[in-house]
């Protein structure tokens, strides 16, 4: 019914959610690690185009949950959106929830203000990739954001009232920068207010930019070495075990680049959570075959 302009991500909780395509690619696109949106060039498509999309779509049903494509739709300037999320409003009485990616850069360039008018105009959800909480890891991997500027972006969606689904990447500093990685991922994320979901992936490169990825380190003396699944465990562990959020986390681990999948709630299941990892670590068949994993 609608031809969407591919390669199309969405995050795993949107399997059942109308995918709105409102831009094209990433605004960045840049990150050393990242190949979602290399072949394409950031585009805001035409409000008439998306109002026309939305007009089809409210026809034959009724949805209640639409995330805004593509990478960073939180790119786009506040009066866009709100008229956006409006029409959507309109279109679908039962609406629920809209939510988008959105990138460290974009929740710094909005105001508290244009936040909270986003909020109150229905967006209620955003996917952050936090990626690491090391300043220096983010610099080689060219995401160069400083981790307390990370915190006040989150922060001011929380206090807009939206929900934070984040990532963090296990293995993402290799073996030689994985003390730094986890212990200053787990003081970022301690440090936010209230970040409502977290997701740990297991670090995957594509061909396309491996030569790059690891060219970077290499420019600062620090040769990348990739983590086995024992090192990965191990950084679940400690990431796990340093976490204290201020207020309850709903963790994951269930993307499919995971060595092992875990769930619970933080930091009630700490221990219950530290206990499968610790028994992982001497039962490999706990862990998912190689086969059936992707990042
Ligand atoms: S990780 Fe996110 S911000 Fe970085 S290039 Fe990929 S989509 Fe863009």
């Amino acid at each position: 019914m609608i031809n969407y302009n591919e390669p199309l991500f969405r995050p795993p909780a949107e399997a059942n959610s109308l995918i709105l395509q409102i831009t094209l690619g990433c605004s960045y696109n840049q990150c050393s690690f990242c190949s979602m949106y290399e072949t394409k060039k950031f585009t805001r498509r035409a409000l008439s185009d998306i109002f026309k999309e939305i007009d089809l779509l409210s026809r034959y049903d009724d949805e209640r949950r639409v995330f805004l494509a593509d990478g960073d739709a939180l790119a786009c300037e506040s009066s866009f959106l709100i008229e956006i999320l409006r029409y959507l409003k309109k279109s679908f009485p039962k609406l629920q929830r809209v939510s988008s990616y959105a990138s460290p850069y974009n929740l710094l360039e909005k105001t508290q203000e244009e936040l909270d008018l986003l909020r109150e105009n229905g967006l209620s959800l955003i996917y952050y990739g936090i990626e690491s909480g090391n300043h220096a890891l983010l610099k080689y991997i060219n995401k160069p954001m400083k981790p307390e500027k990370i915190v006040e972006g989150l922060n001011k969606a929380t206090q807009a009232n939206m929900k934070i689904s984040a990532t963090v990447i296990l293995g993402l500093g290799g073996k030689n920068l994985s003390n730094q990685h986890i212990n200053d991922t787990a003081k970022l994320i301690n440090a936010c207010e209230h970040i409502n979901c977290l997701s740990t992936l297991q670090l995957g490169i594509s061909n396309t930019k491996e030569d790059n990825f690891f060219k970077r380190f290499e420019e600062k003396n620090q040769p990348f070495i990739f983590c086995t699944d024992q090192d990965m465990l191990e950084e679940q562990k400690r990431f796990i075990g340093l976490l204290n959020p201020q207020k309850p986390i709903i963790f994951r681990s269930n993307h499919a680049s995971n060595a092992l999948p875990l769930k619970g709630t933080l930091p009630k299941d700490k221990n219950a959570l530290l206990d499968i990892l610790e028994a992982a670590e001497h039962n490999q068949s706990m862990l998912r075959p190689h086969f059936l994993r992707g990042f």
